[in-house]
C-alpha cells in the first residue's frame, strides 16, 4: 500500500505540472469544465484514488482540471486526505 506523505505528494504534483504539463501534453482524458459543486461530489472519490496510489489525473481529469485553479476545493481536498490517512 503506498502511503504517500501529504506535503511531498503533493509537492510532486505541483513539480509534474512544473515541469512536463503543457509542454509535453501527456495523454491524459479531455477535462471538461465542472463547478466547486461537483468536484465536492467527486472528491471522496478522488480522494480515495489518491490514498489508494491510483492516478486521479486519469481517472478523474475534471476534477484535476478544477483543483488547479481552485485553492479552495484544493485545501479541501487535502483536509480530506489527511481525514483518511489519519483514519487507517
Ligand atoms: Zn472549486
Amino acid at each position: 500500500m503506498i502511503k504517500p506523505s501529504n506535503s511531498n505528494f503533493w509537492q510532486s504534483i505541483i513539480n509534474s505540472v512544473k515541469s512536463g504539463w503543457g509542454k509535453k501534453k501527456p495523454a491524459l482524458p479531455k477535462a471538461k469544465k465542472i463547478n466547486c459543486r461537483k468536484v465536492w461530489e467527486l472528491m471522496d472519490q478522488y480522494a480515495d484514488l489518491m490514498v489508494l496510489g491510483q492516478d486521479p489525473r486519469v481517472l478523474l481529469p475534471d476534477v484535476y482540471q478544477h483543483l488547479l485553479a481552485c485553492p479552495k476545493c484544493k485545501e479541501e481536498l487535502q483536509a480530506l486526505i489527511r481525514a483518511i490517512e489519519a483514519d487507517k
